[in-house]
């Protein structure tokens, strides 16, 4: 019998004594410390849903999704797409809103898992608390991988990861403003087309010679770039960028020079080369990487 059951069935015994008693401060009490405890860090798709599939199987303890962004574990898929093209019929939660107080799931949201002590089985917030938890879920993702000659350039430069992300750039992706895309991967492309349907004039950058190499054989990767171009896409392929700076003349624009000499100017930059696996908590608990 997994912990967990025999932890609820006494939790269902206290509750019968709490019941005939009537001591609801003891009968809470005793609930609290037989209840096993299941701390999932990272409210993303995998942990929104992971706290779910507990509750579908029949796991009776607490259940608590910790997640360090604000918002309420949401999809990231539209993000690119219908976030950004109809952004007030959009909607991307992984749960409807009642979802989690109808399954008695505690959602703590805004606030990092910072310190895990295996041994102990503590995990200390951002926040100070220390929860003790009977099972520890990382559900941490991925993040979106700086670009710090980018980031250096300050305002009118982004990623896109997040919901927050996609609604600072919805203030870029505007009709006439000139939008650098860098990485002609699936999230380039897609915030490209994104971009040219709100009206924009779009240049994509791609170090490598090929679209969507890491994903697509070439020949899909040929026909979207087409498919772009089509529809008025500027794509320049197999130059990285040399430099990348601010001008502030008549207007106040970036400026990239590529490998290859060639120089891009643009109102915004956006980039989107890849993700790389969150790991810091699972290193910080001690898992083998
Ligand atoms: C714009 C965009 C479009 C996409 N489109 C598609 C698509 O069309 N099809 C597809 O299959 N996939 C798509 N993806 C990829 C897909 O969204 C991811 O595979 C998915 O989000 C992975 O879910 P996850 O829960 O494992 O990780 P994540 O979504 O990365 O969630 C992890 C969460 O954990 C949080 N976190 C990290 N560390 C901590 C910590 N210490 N404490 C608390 N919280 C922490 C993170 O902030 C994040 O909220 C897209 C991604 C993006 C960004």
């Amino acid at each position: 019998m997994p912990a967990w059951e025999s932890a609820a069935s006494a939790t269902s015994r206290a509750a019968c004594i709490s019941d005939a008693g009537g001591i609801p401060a003891i009968h809470v009490e005793i609930e609290n410390m037989k209840r096993p405890v299941y701390v999932i860090v990272g409210a993303g798709q995998a942990g929104a849903n992971a706290a779910a599939e507990l509750r579908r199987q029949g796991f009776a303890g607490r259940v608590l999704l910790v997640g360090d962004e604000a918002p309420p574990p949401y999809e990231r898929p539209p993000l690119s797409k219908d976030v950004l093209l109809r952004p007030q019929e959009t909607r991307c939660a992984v749960h409807p809103d009642r979802f989690y107080d109808d399954q008695d799931i505690e959602l703590k949201l805004g606030v990092a898992g910072a310190v895990p002590d295996a041994g102990a089985r503590t995990l200390t917030l951002g926040d100070g608390e220390t929860i003790a938890y009977d099972k520890l879920l990382i559900a941490t993702g991925a993040r979106a991988p700086r670009l710090p000659l980018l980031d250096a350039l300050g305002p009118n430069v982004h990623t896109l990861r997040t919901l927050d992300d996609a609604r600072q750039l919805a203030g870029e992706l505007q009709p006439g403003r000139r939008i650098v895309v860098v990485g002609a991967g699936v999230i380039g492309l897609e915030l490209a087309s994104s971009a040219v349907d709100l009206g924009a004039q779009v240049t994509v950058i791609e170090a490598t010679p090929a679209a969507m190499g890491r994903c697509a054989p070439p020949l899909l990767g040929a026909f979207l770039c087409d498919v772009h171009r089509g529809r008025g896409v500027t794509l320049r392929f197999g130059a990285g960028i040399a430099s990348a700076v601010r001008e502030q003349g008549e207007q106040d624009e970036i400026v990239l020079t590529l490998e290859d000499g060639t120089r891009i100017a643009g109102d915004a930059v956006i980039y989107g080369i890849g993700v790389e696996p969150d790991t810091a908590l699972a290193q910080a608990a001690g898992l083998a990487m």
